[in-house]
């Protein structure tokens, strides 16, 4: 592997966080770190970039959003990775100021990756951690050595705009359960605060 390709592999601790060896993760990363150098931002340390997903449930090389997650900072937990279940492995980066930008994985990218013998394991049902891990990282190495521009196509979407809501620490005691709800979510029943699910779960 060239230098290059190198620094384009996830940390080790990003694969123990995903908890599989997998080519999909590391091709999210690298998608993740091309948009951080087109939108000339860094990692995210707190809330300002955000991530739209065009991946669903329910198909497969949906491990590109942890590699996204990892790559950029824009993670679930800090509510900044959404998707919109469209199946599409494809997302788009935003950050306030920047023109945003879409990446979506080339059909001939995928037709020639798919070739990889990891593949022929993955349609035998064999799960990643049952794949030999020099399989796995022969898939990794070919995807690391082809061209962004074989493997990416990009978008710069300037009408692209995200409005994510201001946060607030205001809370309420749930009048049913007791828990406590925030103030976003809260919903009124004859005059008293209640959470979502004790409301009969209308949103
Ligand atoms: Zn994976
Ligand atoms: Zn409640």
């Amino acid at each position: 592997m060239s230098d290059h390709e190198t620094n384009l592999l996830p940390p080790d601790w990003a694969f123990e966080f995903h908890g599989h060896f997998c080519p999909f993760m590391p091709l999210g990363y690298r998608m993740g770190l091309l948009a951080l150098q087109r939108m000339g931002v860094d990692r995210e340390q707190d809330h300002t970039l955000h991530v739209v997903c065009e991946l669903g449930e329910g198909h497969p090389q949906t491990c590109l959003i942890d590699g996204i997650q990892v790559a950029t900072g824009a993670t679930f937990g800090k509510t900044l990775i959404e998707k919109t279940f469209w199946g599409k492995l494809a997302a788009t980066f935003w950050y306030p100021g920047k023109t945003a930008v879409r990446y979506s994985l080339k059909p001939s990218f995928l037709d020639a990756f798919g070739t990889q013998e990891f593949f022929a394991y993955r349609k035998k049902g064999i799960e990643p951690s049952g794949i030999p891990a020099d399989v796995t990282r022969k898939a990794i190495d070919w995807m690391l050595s082809q061209a962004d521009d074989d493997v990416f196509a990009r978008t710069d979407r300037p009408d692209f705009q995200m409005h994510p809501p201001k946060g607030s620490f205001n809370k309420s005691l749930c009048s049913v359960c007791g828990e406590y709800v925030f103030e976003r979510y809260v919903r009124m029943q004859d005059g008293k605060p209640v959470c979502i699910p004790c409301s009969g779960y209308a949103r």
